[in-house]
């Protein structure tokens, strides 16, 4: 992923490498390839004019002072910028999962059909059973999929988490509030919710999901996104946002050959921040997100 920014920036650092100082003109040059670069990478208009003008705004009043050539002091402005839109600080921290409720904290995944939800369960139940001991309980309020039931309970067991058999003839919210009652009474930690995605954003859905957010009040609720979309992850980020109170994000296939453009657009638009990113099918391919080392992969 990345490659056509990587390279790009490769180039313009390349470029500039002959420059004895940051001027007008060779910081122009270098913002239309980050434009480019951009653009290529599937980012969204307005975050690429939002990203090039804080860019030439920090490197046009940037002095390169010491041993830093033009290039090296550019390519540190379009890192610290790159890093800040896709929500870090300057120090490039990640956001994490906001725990710490009274016991069982809900976590509610929200997403359309092939997203990831069903898989990110498991690796979410994995990561917080292995490096935070939690005791975890999942839940599947995909009514309308069996197999999606299924699903669940397999990567739930391969976790080594707990799984709560849903009832077929039972509502998403009964099934919900019976798997809390569970948890409750058996001391989880986390309960996770899976919900059903659709092919496309569907009213029905939206209603459901924000049922179930009301009845739950979960202390996370996690809207999971394929980083192979492109501007389309986007769009269905930026509905799901309108009608639910998202937490944060999770950008799927990473290790897939996605442009990556979705994880600066995903934070900028939403105001959300991405915090974990998918990284392989399997339940270990989970990686916190840190956008100051996704700054870096994308600078190369
Ligand atoms: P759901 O419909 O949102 O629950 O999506 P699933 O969890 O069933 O995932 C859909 C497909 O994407 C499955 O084939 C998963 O193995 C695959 N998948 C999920 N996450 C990742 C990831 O991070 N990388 C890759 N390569 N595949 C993934």
């Amino acid at each position: 992923m990345f490659d056509t920014l990587t390279q790009r920036m490769a180039r313009i650092v390349k470029t500039l490498r002959g420059e004895a100082r940051l001027t007008e003109a060779n910081t122009q040059q270098m913002l239309r390839e980050v434009r480019l670069a951009l653009l290529e990478a599937d980012v969204a208009l307005p975050v690429v004019r939002a990203l090039t003008t804080r860019i030439k705004e920090k490197a046009l009043g940037e002095e390169v002072i010491g041993n830093l050539t033009p290039g090296q002091a550019l390519v540190g402005v379009v890192q610290r910028e790159l890093t800040a839109v896709m929500g870090g600080d300057y120090a490039g921290q990640a956001a994490e999962l906001q725990l710490a409720v009274k016991a069982p904290a809900i976590i509610l995944m929200a997403g359309l059909q092939g997203a990831g939800k069903t898989t990110t369960v498991g690796k979410l139940a994995k990561f917080l059973r292995e490096k935070q001991k939690k005791k975890v309980l999942t839940v599947s309020c995909d009514i309308y999929r069996p197999a999606a039931i299924a699903q669940l309970k397999t990567v739930t067991e391969q976790a080594k988490a707990d799984f709560f058999p849903s009832q077929p003839e039972q509502s998403v919210l009964e099934i919900a509030q019976a798997a809390l009652d569970w948890a409750q009474r058996h001391y989880h930690d986390v309960l996770i919710v899976d919900t059903a995605g659709r092919l496309g954003i569907d009213e029905a859905m939206m209603q459901e999901i924000a049922a179930l957010h009301r009845a739950l009040n979960p202390a996370e609720t996690l809207f999971v996104v394929d980083a192979m979309l492109g501007q389309d992850a986007v769009n269905s980020a930026q509905a799901f946002n309108a009608t639910l109170p998202l937490t944060g994000i999770v950008l799927t296939k990473l290790d897939g050959d996605a442009r990556g453009g979705a994880a600066l657009s995903v934070r900028q638009i939403t105001g959300r921040p991405i915090k974990f990113v998918g990284v392989g099918e399997k339940l270990d391919g989970l990686e916190v997100f840190h956008p100051g080392r996704m700054a870096s992969r994308i600078l190369g």
